[in-house]
C-alpha cells in the first residue's frame, strides 16, 4: 500500500488517496469502540496464527512499523496514536518464532530518531499513568460497607497484569468484560455498588487514556 499512497500523493489522485487513507483508518481507528473492534480481531488473527505451524505474524496483523512510516511519509498523522500504542506493547527485541525463525515483529531500526523518541516517551507515560491511583479514581473510594479496603487489593491485581502486558487498554477491557463481585484468591468482597463504580471508572479510564494517546507519545 505504501506504494500507491505515495504515488497518489506526489500526484494528487485524490480519491485514490482518499480510499488508501480510509483503509489505513481502519487499522488504525482514532475511537476507543472501533479500536475494541479491530484489536479483538487482531487477536484472533494473532492466537491462531502463532497455532499455526509456521508462526509468522507477517502479513496477518498491521504493523505498526510500517504505518507509522507510511504515516510520515504521506501525511497520515492520524494514525500514529494507536499505531504507537500497538508498537509500545511489543517487545523491543522481537522473539523468533522456533519452527521457522522468522520475527514475529517487524525491526523497528526502520525508524528515525525522533519515532524512537516518541516512543520512549509514551512508554515512560503510559507506565506512570497506569500506576497513579487517580487511573481509577480509588484513593477517595466511597463505600457505606467495608470495600474501601479492599479496593488497593482489586487495584494492584489490575496494575500487576497492566505492567506484565504492557497493554493497559485490554487489561482494563478484559477486567470490564469479567468484573467479579468476588475475589476469593485475596478474601476480596465488593459490594453491587462498587462493582457498578469500578465498571463505570474502567469505561472513563480506558476513554480518558485513548483520547490522551497523542499527548503520551508526545505527537502533538
Ligand atoms: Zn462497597
Amino acid at each position: 500500500m505504501a506504494g500507491p499512497l505515495k504515488l497518489a500523493t506526489k500526484y494528487q489522485v485524490d480519491a485514490l488517496r482518499n480510499q488508501i487513507i480510509k483503509h489505513l483508518e481502519r487499522d488504525w481507528p482514532s475511537t476507543i469502540d472501533d479500536w475494541d473492534r479491530v484489536d479483538d480481531y487482531t487477536h484472533k488473527k494473532q492466537s491462531a496464527a502463532l497455532q499455526s505451524p509456521d508462526g509468522s505474524l507477517d502479513g496477518i496483523v498491521p504493523d505498526p512499523v510500517y504505518a507509522i512510516l507510511l504515516a510520515r511519509s504521506c501525511d497520515v498523522p492520524q494514525i500514529l496514536p494507536t499505531a504507537f500504542y500497538v508498537l509500545s506493547r511489543q517487545p523491543t527485541k522481537p522473539k523468533s518464532c522456533p519452527a521457522s525463525g522468522k520475527a514475529h515483529i517487524h525491526s523497528r531500526s526502520l525508524l528515525g530518531i525522533n519515532d524512537m523518541e516518541n516512543l520512549a516517551f509514551g512508554r515512560e507515560n503510559i507506565a506512570c499513568k497506569i500506576s497513579s491511583y487517580d487511573l481509577l479514581d480509588i484513593d477517595n473510594w466511597d463505600c457505606a460497607g467495608v470495600c474501601g479496603g479492599f479496593i488497593w487489593t482489586v487495584w494492584g491485581e489490575f496494575l500487576q497484569t497492566m505492567i506484565v502486558d504492557k497493554d493497559p487498554l485490554r487489561v482494563l477491557l478484559s477486567e470490564l468484560r469479567g468484573l467479579r463481585s468476588s475475589f476469593p484468591e485475596y478474601g476480596v468482597n465488593l459490594c453491587a455498588s462498587c462493582q457498578r463504580k469500578m465498571a463505570d471508572n474502567i469505561i472513563d479510564a480506558r476513554s480518558a487514556l485513548f483520547e490522551s494517546l497523542s499527548d503520551m507519545f508526545g505527537l502533538v
